[in-house]
């Protein structure tokens, strides 16, 4: 066995017995698959391959291995990889499709350049499936700052300035080079204060507030290579900015629990993180998670009059008791659940009594454009007692092996967080959402 898990592929070169050799064919064929998700994801992002290599004490030479004479697909007693798993439920329970929300809806997340580029017609398709779903207005997180911005603002506001709200970004490179962080913007005295003066003019300009996105804490590094820390004071003009013009911070800190886990069997997203070895944040120098949440935490407490948004569900939808100590803690503190229906949705009724206490301090959120089947799901989870639906449209679910129970929330809680905390909140959107009203009428 030590020699099967330490070189497998020695081991089918050795010529053993023949019975033998057919069994140790399908432990080998497991190992194998393993390493092959292994070294694909190598491939991809080169400073997490030695990670993943470390985590899972894999060999590194599997990489030039042949792949096994059989299918590992489970099939005629053979063995099966996880990739390959597809379960197909024998539960039979009540379905209920949800094909238009039931309120007015504003999706405060959503990226409209990272994930259409500016494309006419993606745009204008997205544009009927909102209509369809009764999507009154989205908020774009991806607006940057001077020439971009105005070119995100072109792109959407030429035909559908009533439909989107812009949110600027910060440029922390500049025309700095990408491998010298001495070089970047940022790391110039000044540079806070330069971005606080953009960030008003911004807000002159129309936009309704400011994304930061989560490489700050886990990527952008001082003039020493350093990480360069959420809670740092020289970036207080920031936040201060914000403050001063309304603008809402909507913050992406860290990321789920599993992602800073070591990278083994016991890792509840292993198969997600083995296609995207880029957001495995665990070893190196890599601040824990508990370490960025609470540097973001000490931000939000440092300035009380600047709203912040904590994307994601403040990243801690695996654990709603922290994120209800930080609502509770922080008055400044928003949530909203893009991308984590996955998470609220397998703890419906902790899920529940969380968002019917905080009825007032969530906004909805999808991390979209998705495709409407999975759109509608975020319905179907909110709006119905529906027992165990998959939470993405994918085959294989995207975000862990789970599907999820809807929360079946009251009218009025429905109405806060789809419309109306984000009407209160988010400069752009009351108006937005009456002048769609009367179009509707
Ligand atoms: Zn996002």
């Amino acid at each position: 066995m030590h020699i099967l898990t330490a070189r497998p592929l020695s081991v089918a070169a050795s010529k053993p017995p023949l019975r033998l050799f057919l069994s140790l064919l399908l432990l080998l064929g497991s190992s194998w698959g393993v390493l092959a998700d292994c070294s694909a994801a190598r491939a991809a992002a080169p400073p997490a391959a030695d990670d993943i290599a470390a985590a899972t004490g894999e060999p590194v030479a599997a990489k030039e291995a042949e792949p096994p004479a059989e299918p590992l697909d489970g099939r005629a007693g053979r063995e099966l990889l996880l990739r390959n798993f597809r379960p197909q439920p024998q539960l039979r329970v009540a379905e209920t499709q949800v094909a238009i929300a039931r309120f007015p809806v504003v999706d405060v997340h959503t990226h409209m350049f990272y994930r259409q580029r500016h494309n006419e017609q993606a745009l204008e398709d997205f544009v009927a499936l909102m209509d369809r779903n009764r999507i009154a207005v989205c908020a774009s997180l991806d607006g940057q700052l001077g020439s971009q911005l105005e070119e995100h603002l072109d792109f959407l506001w030429e035909d559908y300035r009533n439909r989107f709200i812009v949110f600027a970004n910060l440029d922390w490179m500049g025309d700095g080079d990408p491998d010298k962080p001495a070089t970047w913007a940022c790391n110039r005295p000044g540079w806070a204060e330069r971005s606080a003066e953009r960030l008003v003019e911004a807000a002159e300009r129309g936009v309704s507030g400011l994304k930061i996105f989560k490489r700050f804490g886990l990527e952008y590094r001082d003039a020493e290579g350093k990480l360069l820390r959420i809670d740092d004071p020289r970036w207080d003009p920031i936040w201060e900015a914000c403050g001063r013009t309304g603008l809402p911070v909507l913050i992406h800190t860290a990321d789920p629990s599993a992602f800073f886990e070591p990278l083994g069997p016991e890792n509840e997203r292993w198969e997600e993180l083995s296609r995207h070895p880029d957001w495995h944040f665990h070893g190196g120098d890599f601040p824990s998670r508990m370490e960025l949440l609470e540097a973001r935490n000490r931000v939000i407490a440092r300035h009380p009059k600047t709203q912040f948004i904590g994307a994601h569900m403040a990243n801690s939808a695996e654990d709603l008791r922290l994120v209800q100590k930080w609502l509770d803690d922080y008055p400044n503190l928003w949530v909203e659940p893009a991308s984590r229906i996955s998470e609220l949705g397998r703890q419906p009724y902790t899920a529940r009594d969380f968002l019917i206490r905080n009825a007032d301090r969530v906004l909805f959120g999808t991390d979209g454009p998705w495709p409407e089947t999975r759109v509608r799901l975020y319905w179907r989870f909110f709006e119905t007692r529906d027992e165990y639906f998959p939470y993405a449209e994918n085959e294989f679910p995207p975000q862990g092996f789970w599907r999820i129970y809807g929360v079946h929330l009251p009218d009025d809680v429905l109405r806060k967080i789809y419309h109306e905390n984000a009407a209160k909140l988010i400069p752009g959107v009351a108006e937005r959402l009456a002048a769609w009203r009367e179009a509707k009428e």
